[in-house]
């Protein structure tokens, strides 16, 4: 049973429910708006964590300002010593790491142990791409006429608009922000609105660690607000968004019509593909840590099963047995498993799709709210919850939940069920069990995913590989790895012709 968890500020270490600023230009400042809004706790909605600037496209554009004034000093200094800059915010961060979690759990509901998870992504991209301070590679090549140089470098684009979600709260904007300020752009960061508090404490650690004024702006506020206004600026000419399909779609079309650099992290619907052969105890651990694992609400997290019918019931057998096990409550409990879902709206949704999947297939455990367990009163709790006997084209198997809800869909054979696991309109991870070693690599092959495992669930990246997918998941653009440089960057190439006279390329080397 879940014990009662003290989440006072006092009790954990976060910041008193007062109001917090934006910052712009390197000053914390109120909105022109003279509005806050409340970001409260997922686990017991009377915790206030704090109040925040309710701002609008004034705001925005006080801080797009600052990030243009900031521009040219910053792009400007040696990517080096940009990069010092970034190690120290790294350093930082893992000097604070347990306040930051203990903050984001309160606000966004991951478990604790997850919560260090989320700040740890956000350390190891910032030293990444410190490092890139020092690397951030060009090609030299051969010219095709002698005495001629010829190379690549890159550069930067100018101000970044950094819009974010809330499942993510520090790992997400430094997968964005790092790779953008050290290749010398500057940056606005709007974060989402149920976040607004770990995304502050990111930034004041951001001032701490030497960014200078004007290259990391924070504003919070509403995507209409705020997000749009920032998509919409001729003055912002690179956007990297996360978010849901529906919003990315509406960015796309608004960025098209300045022809904006645009990078879209966008949703999933994450298969485990479990053949005959597989080791079904491990199965069932990387299907429950997958499915389960932040709620349900990773874009990574695995929402369909797609086992061999020979191994199909004792599966599900075991996957009920260990979700039934799994201890709801507020996040701050190390005893928890399962934190709350993020707020009332996506309760409803995830209930929604309890309705669908009862119409679509068998009810094998959970199914709905668990305001009625000790602990659970006052957020927004789903118990976890498997549908079997769900088809690949059924709602339940095309549509992100974003939720606790994993359907089960059975297959015969092999190419069945890589045909169940692409037939998505996403495509950002997949994963396989198997002991068999030809059919491991021809998963590899055939999955269309931005992530392939094998033996092990969907989620879990590692920030020095590229991160992003295929499909609806996507515009083709990766984060993290050093493909996240290319989204803030502008390839140059340069010549240099050290041969005194006028040498034409494709001309002057061609046989008469
Ligand atoms: P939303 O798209 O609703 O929100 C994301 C951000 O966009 C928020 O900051 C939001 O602001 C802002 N926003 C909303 N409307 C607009 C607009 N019209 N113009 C500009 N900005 C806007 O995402 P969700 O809250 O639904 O987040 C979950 C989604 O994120 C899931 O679909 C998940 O799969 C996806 N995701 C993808 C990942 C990936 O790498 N592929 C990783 C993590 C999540 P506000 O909060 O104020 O509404």
């Amino acid at each position: 049973m879940s014990q009662l968890i003290d989440q006072t500020p006092e009790a954990t270490g976060a910041a008193a429910p007062t109001t917090h600023g934006n910052f712009i230009g390197g000053e914390w400042c109120e909105s022109v708006t003279g509005r806050t809004f409340e970001s409260v706790n997922p686990a017991d909605t009377r915790d206030v964590v704090g109040r925040f600037q309710a701002s609008n496209a004034a705001d925005a554009a006080a801080a797009i300002r600052a990030a243009d004034l900031a521009l040219p000093a910053w792009r400007a200094t040696p990517a080096p010593k940009r990069g010092e800059i970034l190690y120290r915010f790294g350093a930082l961060m893992a000097e604070h790491k347990e306040r930051l979690a203990r903050a984001m759990t309160r606000e966004m509901g991951k478990v604790l142990a997850e919560a260090r998870g989320d700040v740890q992504e956000g350390i190891d991209i910032a030293f990444l791409m410190a490092g890139e301070g020092r690397r951030m590679f060009g090609d030299t090549v051969p010219s095709e006429l002698p005495d001629k140089w010829a190379m690549s470098i890159r550069q930067p684009i100018g101000v970044a608009g950094i819009i974010t979600p809330w499942n993510f709260p520090i790992a997400i904007p430094c997968w964005k922000m790092m790779p953008a300020l050290v290749t010398g752009n500057t940056v606005v960061f709007k974060p989402a609105s149920d976040t607004p508090h770990c995304a502050v404490l990111l930034v004041e650690l951001m001032h701490e660690a030497g960014f200078p004024a004007g290259t990391v702006n924070l504003v919070t506020g509403s995507g209409e607000d705020v997000g749009l206004p920032i998509v919409q600026s001729p003055d912002v000419p690179v956007i990297s968004f996360t978010g849901n399909n529906a919003t990315g779609t509406a960015i796309a079309q608004a960025a098209a019509r300045r022809l904006k650099r645009l990078s879209l992290e966008l949703g999933g619907k994450n298969g485990v593909i479990v053949m005959p052969d597989a080791d079904l105890e491990l199965a069932t651990d990387g299907i429950v840590w997958s499915a389960f694992g932040t709620t349900g609400q990773r874009c990574t997290a695995c929402s369909r099963v797609i086992v061999h019918e020979a191994v199909a019931d004792d599966l599900v057998g075991r996957i009920a047995e260990r979700a039934a096990r799994l201890r709801l409550g507020p996040g701050l409990d190390e005893t928890t498993d399962v934190g709350p879902l993020i707020n009332a709206a996506a309760l409803e949704k995830v209930g929604g799709y309890a309705g669908v999947g009862r119409a679509e297939g068998r009810l094998v455990i959970g199914g709905g709210s668990a305001t009625d367990r000790p602990g659970c009163e006052h957020g927004h709790f789903f118990a976890p919850t498997v549908f079997d006997g769900i088809e690949p084209m059924d709602r339940l198997g095309q549509e992100e939940i974003f939720g606790p809800i994993l359907s089960i869909i059975r297959v015969p054979d092999y190419d069945a069920a890589i045909m169940a696991a692409n037939q998505t309109r996403f495509g950002l991870s997949a994963s396989i069990f198997t002991r068999d070693v030809n059919l491991a690599f021809r998963a590899m092959r055939d999955l269309e995913t931005g992530i392939v495992y094998v033996n092990a669930g969907t989620t879990g990246a590692e920030t020095h590989l590229p991160f992003g997918g295929w499909k609806g998941t996507g515009n083709g653009h990766r984060e993290a790895g050093h493909a996240a440089l290319d989204t803030f960057t502008e390839w140059k190439a340069v010549y240099v012709d050290y041969s005194g006279r006028l040498q034409r390329a494709q001309i002057d080397n061609q046989p008469e």
